[in-house]
């Protein structure tokens, strides 16, 4: 499933990413660009503004009516049934940091020398994998970041 998140959903739209989940963003766009993006593209697009919602044609989209990016993350969730954990075994799936939180773009394995002089130096000696954006050279790893995060899924999802 492809997302498209309008301006007022930039929050939203990067945890849905490090989710891994192909959500286009613009902090600028006019409406009948997102439109036609979110049809030329077949995409759900997730909305704030009710008046969207009434636009004729538009089959997938969802309207999100709180500010806290938590609880849109969660209602997105649910909603599609987007759920990032394996039930069988309790833990993550691995598409959890598959994808560029900046640009969209899917992430693809770093080696530690490619790494080396791009994060701080105590991540360099302290992890071994690394995943790098082919688009915009940020490089991701393993860390308490992650951890954080699947804290937060955990609580959000089942309190
Ligand atoms: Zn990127």
């Amino acid at each position: 499933m492809k997302f498209i998140a309008d301006s007022m959903l930039g929050r939203l739209a990067k945890w849905l990413r490090l989710l891994g989940h192909d959500t286009l963003y613009y902090p600028d766009i006019e409406d009948s660009l997102l439109l036609r993006i979110a049809w030329e593209e077949d995409r759900v697009l997730l909305t704030r503004d009710t008046r969207l919602v009434k636009v004729r044609g538009l089959k997938k989209l969802l309207l999100l009516t709180g500010n806290d990016p938590f609880e849109q993350l969660k209602k997105v969730i649910m909603s599609f049934n987007l759920h990032p954990f394996d039930p069988g075994r309790d833990r993550f799936e691995t598409c959890l940091y598959s994808r560029c939180s900046l640009c969209n773009s899917v992430l693809v394995p770093a080696s530690k020398e490619q790494a080396k002089d791009r994060v701080p130096e105590y991540v360099y000696l302290t992890t071994e994998s690394f995943n790098k954006c082919q688009k915009c050279d940020k490089f991701y790893w393993e860390g308490t970041h992650q951890e954080k995060l699947r804290k937060k899924l955990m609580e959000i999802l089942y309190n």
